[in-house]
C-alpha cells in the first residue's frame, strides 16, 4: 500500500468537500472521488437554514451536535472566506416562527416557556411587534416566537468554496467518476473500486455518498439510508428592490403555514420544502410546487405577484432513526461513514468534518460522536 493515498472519499457534497479540507488542511494526502461535479445534489436543492432545534429535531442528542456545530460555523466559513475569496452569505439575524392558529400559538409558547428557550435565545413576540420585524406577513397573526440562534448560508456558494478551499489545500477532487465500491483484504480497507473496473489504493476510506451511500458495494452490514424528497422554489424580489418600497419582502428566515421563507442576498426569496418517502422520483410536481406557493403566499401575500424563477427538488440522505450515521466500521478496518445528515447536513458540515479528521488522523473518537455509530444497525448473532 506504499502508492495508496492517505484517505478516500466517496462523494463531493457538503460533507465530502469539508472533510476533504480538513483533512488535506492538516496534511493528509486526500481523494474525493465524485461521479457528477461537487455539492450539484442534496448539498445544493438546500435551504441553507443552520437550525440546531428546528431542522435538527428534537432528539437530545442531535440538538447537542448541531449546537456544537452552529459554535463552529462562524470560523469555518470566515477560513473559506480566506482561502478563496468566497462569501458565503452567513447571516446571523434569527428566524420568525409565526403562529396563525390557537394551536400552534399554543406551541410556541409551550417552547418559549421550555428548557431550550435560553439555549435558543427565544422570545416571544406579540402580533404587532411581529409585523414591525416583517411588515408584509399576513394579517391574523395569534403569537410569534423571535429565535436569536438560527443562522443561514447559501448553500450553493458555501459547495463551491468548499471544493475549492479543498483543492487548495491539496486534496484532488476527481469529478464525472462514479465509484462502485470498497476494495478489501484481510479485513481492512485497500481503496475504492471504480465503476471502471480500476481500483484506486487508499488507506481509509470514507462514504459520503448522500443517498446513494447504501448503493456502495462491499460494506460488510446493508447501510440503511434511503432518500427524503424535499422540493423547493425560489420567488425573484428584486423585482420590488428596484421598485418604490427599495425593501426586500422579508428580511430573515420566516416559518409558518407550514413553510420556511428564507430570503438570499441577491433579493430572492426561497421557500421550503416537502417531504416526502417517493424513492428517487426526480423534480418538482404540480402538488409539491402547489403546496409551496400556497404556504408562502398565505404567509406573505405580496409574494404572489412577484416572479416566480425557480422550482427544484432534491434527496435528503435518510435513516431509519433521523439521525446520521457518523464514525467507523466495527467490522472493517479503515471505513468510516459520514452519511445520514437529512435535514441538518449543511448544519452539522463542520463538527463532522472536524471530528472525523481527528477519528481519522489520530485515532480519537470524540464523545459527541458516540450516538451516531453504525453498530446501533447491527445485527449480532
Ligand atoms: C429541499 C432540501 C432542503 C434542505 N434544507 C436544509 C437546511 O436548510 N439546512 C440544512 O442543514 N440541511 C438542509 N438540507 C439537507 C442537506 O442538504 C443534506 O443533509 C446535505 O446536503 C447532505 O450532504 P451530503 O454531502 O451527505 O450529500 P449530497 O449533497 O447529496 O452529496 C453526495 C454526493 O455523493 C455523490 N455520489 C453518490 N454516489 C456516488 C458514487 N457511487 N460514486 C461517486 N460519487 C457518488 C453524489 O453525486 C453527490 O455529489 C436540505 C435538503 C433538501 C433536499
Amino acid at each position: 500500500m506504499s502508492d495508496a493515498i492517505d484517505v478516500a472519499i466517496i462523494g463531493a457534497g457538503v460533507i465530502g468537500t469539508s472533510l476533504a479540507h480538513e483533512l488535506a488542511r492538516r496534511g493528509a494526502g486526500v481523494l474525493v472521488v465524485e461521479r457528477d461535479s461537487p455539492g450539484r445534489r442534496a448539498t445544493w436543492a438546500a435551504a441553507g437554514m443552520l437550525s440546531p432545534f428546528g431542522e435538527a429535531a428534537t432528539d437530545g442528542r442531535l440538538v447537542e451536535l448541531a449546537e456544537e456545530s452552529l459554535d463552529r460555523y462562524a470560523g469555518f466559513v470566515h477560513a473559506l472566506r480566506e482561502q478563496t475569496g468566497i462569501d458565503v452569505e452567513y447571516r446571523t439575524n434569527g428566524k420568525l416562527h409565526v403562529a396563525y392558529t390557537a394551536a400552534e400559538a399554543e406551541n410556541l409558547r409551550r417552547l418559549a416557556a421550555g428548557p431550550f428557550a435560553a439555549r435558543l435565545q427565544a422570545n416571544l413576540v406579540a402580533p404587532e411587534a411581529a409585523r414591525e420585524l416583517e411588515p408584509e406577513l399576513a394579517e391574523g397573526i395569534e403569537c410569534a416566537l423571535l429565535v436569536g440562534r438560527d443562522h443561514r448560508v447559501n448553500n450553493r456558494l458555501l459547495a463551491q468554496a468548499l471544493a475549492a478551499a479543498a483543492a487548495r489545500a491539496g486534496a484532488v477532487i476527481r469529478t464525472g467518476t462514479p465509484t462502485a465500491g470498497i476494495a478489501a483484504a484481510g479485513g481492512r480497507v485497500t481503496g475504492v473500486r471504480l465503476s471502471s473496473g480500476q481500483v484506486l489504493p487508499a488507506r481509509q476510506v470514507v462514504i459520503a455518498a448522500g443517498s446513494w451511500s447504501g448503493d456502495i458495494e462491499g460494506i460488510p452490514q446493508a447501510l440503511p439510508i434511503f432518500p427524503v424528497k424535499g422540493q423547493m422554489l425560489a420567488i425573484d424580489g428584486r423585482a420590488r428592490i428596484n421598485g418604490r418600497s427599495g425593501r426586500t419582502p422579508i428580511s430573515r428566515v420566516v416559518h409558518g403555514r407550514g413553510a420556511h421563507l428564507i430570503p438570499r442576498e441577491d433579493g430572492r426569496i426561497l421557500v421550503g420544502s416537502t417531504v416526502e418517502e417517493v424513492g428517487f422520483r426526480t423534480g418538482p410536481t404540480p402538488r409539491g410546487v402547489r403546496w409551496l406557493i400556497e404556504s408562502a403566499t398565505a404567509l406573505v401575500p405580496t409574494l404572489a405577484d412577484l416572479p416566480l424563477v425557480e422550482t427544484w427538488a432534491g434527496f435528503r440522505p435518510g435513516t431509519p432513526d433521523q439521525l446520521p450515521i457518523i464514525g467507523p466500521d466495527p467490522d472493517l478496518e479503515g471505513l468510516c461513514y459520514a452519511s445520514g445528515h437529512l435535514r441538518s447536513g449543511i448544519l452539522l458540515a463542520p463538527v463532522t468534518a472536524q471530528t472525523l479528521a481527528d477519528l481519522l488522523l489520530e485515532g480519537t473518537r470524540h464523545e459527541l460522536l458516540m450516538p451516531f455509530g453504525i453498530e446501533r444497525f447491527r445485527s449480532r448473532p
